[in-house]
């Protein structure tokens, strides 16, 4: 089986975990399992039971301590909170499109969650035809008339030049190819930037760095892939359009894949420095319509009063260039397609 879209049929397959890249744990282990999916329809949604993942993705256990419920193997945990949204894989956040069910005490994950976010994220070696790129857009947002979001210590859109510079220099040491839609203090808009992106024919990614605003208290770092269709912009309501499926819904597996490389290398370097806000799923313009693989980072709030100082102190943009840097190996690596092990059966 190449995607539980194709559920309930499934075989016996090698798999790679992308979370391990994380822990330089490379590994690739049987799914071993010949048993069907338990599904069920819950408030119009398809979802799957815990049981059955637990099943299909290996997991040596499930343990339950009230409203939480945690799968686990030797090499990732998954820990799910019963009527919750957020998940936490080897301790990076992913914002779940609709809240994890109970029936009696069986608890289920729905279908959209499934195929589009765990799966892609345990088994990035089945996503297809990603991980043949050398060339990587960087869209450091606003600019120009657009400063972004503001603080009396600067602009967003000079923070976001900063750290993309930082990350075309390490990237070309590396071997890529690297395109930025603006490299000065110019304005650009989301359609331009799209334009740009769309233009480079060879296979490619897109990275759009922002830094955030909000209340004084909200801080740490978040990464947006697009909704996939049906799912609504995160913190909207749904609407009819979401049911729309855009350009960049082509990537959705490699879009999300490509976010928890990203998300979780840059919580790692940042360590104490930041809190994680999770891996969201959003509908802004740039996510839509590119046709490239796409995410876009919020890499700290300029409106908390510490971590605007953080973001002006050169260590921390070096710290958020290096994660997205290294990011990238371990994604291309970990979407490349592996040879199947010789003991596999
Ligand atoms: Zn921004």
């Amino acid at each position: 089986m190449e995607n539980p879209s194709l559920l309930p049929a499934f075989t016996r397959r090698a798999i790679t975990v992308l979370m391990l890249f994380a822990t330089g744990l490379v590994t690739n282990v049987l799914a071993a399992t010949s048993s069907g999916w338990d599904i069920a329809k819950i408030d119009g949604h398809e979802y799957v039971s815990v049981e059955s993942m637990k099943q299909f993705y290996n997991f040596t256990k499930i343990s339950r301590s009230g409203s939480s419920i945690i799968l686990e193997n030797a090499k990732i945990e998954m820990k799910l909170n019963a009527g919750g949204n957020e998940c936490l894989m080897n301790n990076v956040k992913f914002v779940f499109s609709n809240p994890v069910a109970m029936i009696g005490d069986k608890a289920y994950v729905s279908r959209v969650d499934l195929a589009k976010l765990i799966d892609p994220v345990l088994r990035p070696n089945f996503i297809q035809n990603a991980g043949d790129f050398r060339t990587v857009v960087i869209d450091p947002g606003h600019g120009g008339k657009d400063p972004g979001a503001t603080n009396s210590l600067g602009n967003e859109s000079d923070y976001n030049l900063k750290v993309a510079g930082l990350v075309r220099t390490q990237l070309q040491l590396k071997g890529f190819k690297v395109i930025m839609t603006r490299d000065s203090d110019i304005y650009l808009s989301l359609q331009e930037r799209v334009n740009l992106a769309n233009a480079v024919k060879e296979s490619a990614i897109y990275v759009s760095i922002h830094f955030n605003s909000g209340s004084r208290a909200a801080r740490g770092i978040e990464t947006f892939t697009l909704s996939p269709p049906g799912v609504a912009h995160y913190g909207s309501d749904w609407k009819a359009t979401d049911n729309q499926t855009r350009v960049g819904n082509e990537h959705d597996s490699a879009n999300i894949a490509l976010a928890t490389s990203v998300h979780g290398s840059i919580l790692r370097r940042l360590g104490k420095n930041t809190f994680d806000r999770g891996i969201k799923r959003a509908r802004f313009s740039v996510l839509s319509g590119v046709t490239h693989p796409a995410i876009l980072l919020e890499g700290g709030f300029l409106t908390h009063p510490y971590e605007a100082r953080l973001i002006e102190n050169p260590d921390y943009q070096k710290a958020i260039a290096g994660g997205i840097v290294d990011a990238i190996g371990k994604y291309r690596f970990a979407v490349s397609p592996k040879p199947a092990p010789a003991t596999q059966n």
